[in-house]
Order: structure tokens, then sequence, then C-alpha cells
């Protein structure tokens, strides 16, 4: 078992980032486009059987295997809807960033700078590496400007980590982080194999950001904002730092990558200071409309909790 446990933490990372994408890449590559879909959904489907599995026995933190404030089902809630509403997102952001690119194409010309006669796998890398750094700010944005703070909390919310809850964000929160994402594709014409790419190690490095496995990531950590970061991220006391989604470099760029020299990950994980924020779906998705009065009871809660400790009535 312990060398199971050794083979899941060594492979688990660099089998599902690169064997899915090489998997995809090499479809487009070779020709074979109609196995696209088979290809990138039974490899995607494998993958996130396998890591709910490998939860249950190489767990990162045992008690987060344990599901709390029914948070299984609001997790599954935003999954369903975040699937349903794709399309919807997907046309809002697309028409506004068109719209924008188009409007700053007759301002200032149009570039036509895409390098599509690169191979693809060098193509998905610079798209990576430019959505990265535009998603880096908007998420960045998100912790410092209260209104957009108040759509992002929902991913901040849960009081464990696990795979399935990468995919917990309001919708609103979703469309700008995904408008940021996207803005270099539109504004450069990036072909669509190189933006599927891209869109799916978004989808495997956010999973494996939140998985619940014991990992050896060292040899990741100086490009990729693997768990070890993103743990951080997520930490009730150190949330401002570890901003990247696919890449650390944005982070230690700009100086906000944070992790303690001796490995070691966060105690608690949540919205330390907010007590009374919603724990399922609904009241999730009303949370940013009903931010002052989440903020007046957590304060009552925490004042509540204080006197009860010390004994004050
Ligand atoms: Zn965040
Ligand atoms: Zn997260």
């Amino acid at each position: 078992m312990n060398t199971l446990r050794k083979l899941c933490s060594v492979a688990l990372f660099p089998a599902m980032v690169f064997g899915i994408t090489g998997a995809c890449i090499w479809v487009l590559e070779s020709g074979r486009r109609d196995l696209f879909q088979t290809i990138h959904l039974t490899t995607i489907s494998a993958g996130f059987v396998a890591l709910f599995g490998l939860e249950r026995l190489f767990a990162h933190r045992r008690e987060w295997n344990e599901g709390r404030d029914r948070d299984f089902w609001t997790d599954l809630l935003h999954n369903v809807f975040g699937a349903i509403s794709f399309p919807t997102r997907l046309a809002i952001r697309v028409a506004i960033l068109t719209a924008t690119v188009a409007w700053l194409a007759s301002a200032v010309g149009t570039t036509g700078v895409w390098p599509s006669t690169w191979p693809l796998v060098t193509r998905a890398a610079l798209l990576v590496l430019l959505g990265e750094f535009f998603y880096y700010w908007a998420h960045r944005l998100a912790h410092e400007v209260e209104p957009l703070w108040r759509l992002h909390a929902t991913h901040h919310s849960p009081t464990r980590l696990y795979w399935f809850n990468a995919d917990r964000f309001h919708p609103f929160d979703l469309l700008v982080l995904g408008a940021a994402r996207a803005i270099p594709a539109v504004a450069l014409s990036a072909d669509v194999d190189a933006i599927a790419i891209q869109s799916l190690l978004v989808s495997v490095c956010g999973k494996l950001q939140h998985v619940n496995v014991e990992l050896a990531l060292r040899p990741w950590n100086g490009l990729f904002a693997t768990a070890d970061w993103h743990r951080w991220h997520h930490s009730t006391i150190q949330t401002h730092c570890n901003y990247g989604n696919t890449l650390i470099v944005w982070d230690r760029i700009f100086r906000s990558a944070y992790r303690p020299t001796d490995g070691s990950g966060p105690e608690n994980v949540g919205l330390a200071d907010m007590p009374a924020f919603p724990t399922g779906f609904v009241g999730q998705l009303l949370s940013p409309f009903l931010w002052r009065r989440l903020e007046r009871l957590s304060a009552q809660t925490t004042t509540a909790a204080r006197a009860a400790q010390t004994g004050t009535p």
C-alpha cells in the first residue's frame, strides 16, 4: 500500500496534466479530430473518477473527506448549474469581447499576429500563459475590490477542499473570470484547437488544485499553480496570495506567491470572518445581493461566540 501511495503521489499530477492534454493534442495534430470528443470525454471522466477513489485511499487530510453542512449537494448543484449555464456565459463573454476587439481594431488597426503555423502544443502554451495573465488580475481584483469579492466569496466558502468543489463559483463570478481569461483568445483570433486545449488544462488544473490527495508536487511547484499553492489561497489567514489557476508564474512576477518554506499546508480553509455565509446553493446565489445583512449577522454570531468563550453575558 505504501508503494502505491508513493506512486500515486508522484504520478497523479503529471499523468492527468500531460496525459489528458497530450492525448487530446495528439488526436488533433494527427488529423483524427473525429476522435477528439471521445478521447476528451473518456480521459477526463476516467480522471475525475480516479480522483474520487484516490481521495478515499490516499487523503491529504482525512477529515476533508467528511461532508459538512450538506456541502456535497451544494457542490453538485453548482456543477450542474455551471454546466447548464455554460453556453449562455460563453455567448455573453464572446459577444462582449468581440465587440470590444472590433472597436479596438477600428481604432488602432487589426493585428493578425496569432502564430497559426506553430505546433498546437506551443500555440496552446502561449494561450495558457496569456490567458493566465488576465485571469490572475481578474482573480486578484476579485479579492481586493469589494463588489467583486461579494461574487467571489462563494468559491471561498467551503471549509474543506476536495476535487468536486473546484467548480463552486457564483455564476457572475464565473462570467467575469472566464471573460478575463478569454481576452487573448478573442483579441488575437486564436484557433479553436488551441482554445480547446486551454479549456481542458484549466479544468484539469482546477480539479488538481482542490483535490484532497497527498501529492509530491515539488517538481511542478515552480511552474504550475498546484494544490500546495492553492490550499494557502483558501486559507482562513492568508487568502491574498496564489491567484493563478494553471500557472504560478504571474504570482511570482507580481510578488503574490506564498508558501511556507517547511512545505506545510494551512490549518483551516474557508471564510473566517463570515460565519453567517450561506451553506446552501440558493443562499449562495443570493449572497452578493444580501451582503450587508450577511455581514451584520456574521458580526452578531462572532460577538456571541466570543461572549460564550469568555463567559460574559
Ligand atoms: Zn480566490
Ligand atoms: Zn479554489
